[in-house]
């Protein structure tokens, strides 16, 4: 055990793709819960303007007195924002305003940097932060992958779904030029397998390969319960706990324990 002075740093996740409904957000909550059973501190932290990932956790963006849209514009700290959530997770919420914060964030010098310097300035109770994001590669997006020590890139195995991941990718270097050096791209998840499509097999035997990047495994089924989760207001693990989905995120969250 380190002495009780020594702090010790999460390690932090981000999870991007500048496509939507690739599903990004269901894997954050769903990789959130599994390390969550596994023992660790978890904190999600929710990037997008249009608060899914609040949302799935039972919380209305409308209603929060505070968001991450504080953090990133009033310098207010990320433990005096985050919340605690029935799936044994803290959230710092998003909140409509969010959509305005990548403008306010333009004028200012160092605006990449403004999430990492919250998280180093707040509390080490956390084990992991994981970072959803929107499906820009805007401000706050780069705010995520300067922050971050690992990038997970969920990708469906579905027709056309590759499109734009150079583009994710040329951002990376970029930001591991300039903004970032310890950014490492952890892999890509398969998300929306269909094992009886013949499309699914090929797109996951290949996309490793195409873009020279690790694959993290299992693939995550394509399930109804997964549609319907975030309906209910709560994490995929809790309502959908012996699912073929919520088996396989489990099992990648297994795989990551080395890392954090
Ligand atoms: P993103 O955050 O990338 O936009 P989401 O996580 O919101 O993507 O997922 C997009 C949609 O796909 C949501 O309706 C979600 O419920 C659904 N979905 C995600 N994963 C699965 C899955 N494994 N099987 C079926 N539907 C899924
Ligand atoms: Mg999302």
């Amino acid at each position: 055990t380190p002495p009780a002075t020594e702090t010790t740093r999460p390690t932090v996740i981000a999870l991007a793709n500048q496509k939507g409904g690739v599903a990004k957000t269901t894997s954050v909550a769903s990789l959130g819960a599994a390390l969550a059973e596994l023992g660790k501190r978890v904190l999600l932290v929710d990037l997008d303007p249009q608060a899914c990932l609040t949302f799935s956790l039972g919380v209305d963006p409308d209603t929060v007195e505070r968001s991450i849209h504080d953090v990133l514009t009033a310098g207010v700290p990320l433990d005096e924002v985050a919340l605690t959530t029935d799936d044994g997770m803290d959230l710092v919420p998003s909140a409509i305003e969010l959509a305005g914060a990548e403008a306010m964030l333009l004028s200012r010098p160092g605006r990449e940097y403004v999430l990492r310097t919250a998280l180093e300035a707040g509390d080490t109770a956390y084990d992991v932060v994981l970072l959803d994001c929107s499906p820009s590669l805007g401000v706050l997006t780069l705010n995520a992958l300067t922050a971050a020590d690992g990038l997970i890139i969920p990708m469906p195995c579905e027709m056309l779904s590759h499109r734009g991941v150079g583009q994710l990718l040329d951002t990376v270097g970029d930001v591991q030029k300039i903004l970032n050096r310890d950014l490492e791209v952890w892999g890509i998840l398969p998300t929306l397998y269909d094992g009886r499509s013949n499309h699914s097999r090929e797109v996951l035997a290949d996309v490793g390969a195409r873009y020279d990047l690790p694959v993290l495994e299992p693939p995550i089924p394509k399930t109804v319960r997964f549609a319907e989760a975030p309906a209910v207001g709560r994490a995929i693990l809790a309502t959908a706990r012996s699912s073929k989905g919520a088996q396989a995120y489990r099992e990648v969250a297994q795989s990551l324990l080395p890392r954090l």
